[in-house]
């Protein structure tokens, strides 16, 4: 028994994705394991511009300490925007800048979980979520995620179970599966939300990266207190940078996210916010925005393609709309985790389901990543994985 730490960090699962990264940086591998963006959604000569200008023109600002909310102008570009693309009433107040949307997820740990309280979350669920909650040692609830969002029957069965505090949701091209919720999903889910004081986050780093340029509205469309969006600029801008947020109208709950933040990091580094402010105002995102989603299209049906030619047809695998991962299904007792170390023989990798799994129950799941490879590697990755799965 290992005494000298603690048992929250002793219970916390290690990042299996950071694990497999570092054997395939060693190796010259196609890797459909990351997730990570193209570096074309890195506007570097812009960005290169906007640091020459702050450091020119706002003098002492960007390299002094600052208030742990966020840089206002910054709060005041993204409550804009969630004006414009979704007609949501939030104001800077309802914006706090967070160290990338990875802190929000330890932040609402922090506020909202004592040990053995029930968080829902997706099946399969993002890894990083499940990792950044394990922390403050809730019991996980997944709940299946099916081709039209959640299982609102599951849901509701188990928020009259149980109290439930926290609920977490990526709703656009999900993390793993590129799934995204029907808008009659939502609508479903907002109505059950509605009878329970359960907290609900909507994390959406990829909901402006989806193939047609369609933006889908938010389970909560704004109204309810207890909703929680989450926003991040790592995935159109940079994620080297760091920048995210969380949104919320709830002032109670903002106010002790902010006390958190200052105990963890006293504020997000200011000079990343100056900058990514800085770009945003002298330069239309959303042009930029479009060249990233016709590049991921591309990629995602170069993916597909060569799946449908390649795979075994009792292969199931999902069609995303937007976003940078699809999610494969092998026939039953097949186990991707064999897979895996087959397809490291050939130099090709890909992430097993199980870490997507509170108790790591599936064994023939897998998630690709699209995004960071040419549609040659794409190709020929898929056909090695597809030699080593007949
Ligand atoms: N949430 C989801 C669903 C993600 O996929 C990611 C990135 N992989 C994050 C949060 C974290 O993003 P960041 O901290 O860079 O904003």
């Amino acid at each position: 028994m290992n005494t000298a730490y603690s048992d929250r960090i002793l219970k916390t699962p290690k990042s299996f994705i950071r694990e497999i990264l570092k054997v395939t940086e060693v190796k010259d591998i196609i890797s459909f394991a990351g997730g990570l963006p193209n570096p074309i959604s890195f506007p570097q000569d812009t960005l290169q511009e906007s640091m020459n200008r702050i450091v020119n023109e706002e003098g002492a600002k960007p390299f002094q300490y600052s208030t742990t909310e966020g840089l206002r102008p910054l709060r005041e570009y993204i409550a804009e925007r969630y004006e414009k693309q979704q007609n949501l009433k939030v104001s800077a107040d309802d914006i706090l800048i967070t160290t990338g949307s990875q802190q929000g997820l330890d932040l609402m740990g922090k506020v909202l979980v004592n040990k053995g309280d029930a968080i829902l979350i997706e099946k399969p669920g993002y890894l990083g979520a499940i990792q950044s909650f394990s922390l403050y040692e809730p019991e996980f609830i997944q709940i299946n995620l099916n081709e039209n969002g959640l299982d609102t029957d599951q849901l509701e069965q188990e928020l009259k179970k149980q109290q439930v505090k926290l609920i977490y949701t990526v709703p656009n091209f999900q993390n793993p599966t590129g799934l995204t919720y029907s808008k009659e999903n939502r609508k479903k889910i907002a109505d059950i939300l509605s009878d329970y004081p359960a907290i609900l986050i909507e994390d959406d780093p990829y909901g402006n990266l989806s193939f047609d340029g369609e933006i889908y509205p938010y389970i909560t469309d704004g109204k309810l207190l207890n909703g929680v969006l989450f926003g991040s600029f790592s995935k159109i801008i940079t994620p080297g940078m760091r920048i995210g947020w969380i949104c919320t109208k709830n002032r109670e709950l903002m106010s002790h996210l902010v006390t958190a933040k200052q105990a963890s990091d006293l504020h997000t580094n200011i000079f990343s916010q100056y900058l990514i402010n800085d770009y945003l105002r002298q330069n239309d995102i959303d042009i930029h925005i479009s060249k990233i989603r016709s590049l991921y299209k591309e990629q995602c049906g170069a993916m597909l393609n060569a799946i449908d030619r390649y795979f075994p047809k009792n292969v199931r695998v999902t069609r995303p709309k937007g976003g940078m991962f699809l999610w494969v299904t092998l026939p039953d007792g097949k186990s991707t985790m064999e897979l895996f170390y087959k397809a490291l023989e050939k130099n090709v990798s890909f992430v097993p389901g199980n870490p997507f799994y509170v108790q790591g129950e599936s064994f023939s799941t897998m998630r690709l990543n699209y995004t960071n490879s040419s549609k040659e590697m794409i190709e020929e990755g898929i056909k090695r994985l597809a030699g080593v799965m007949l």
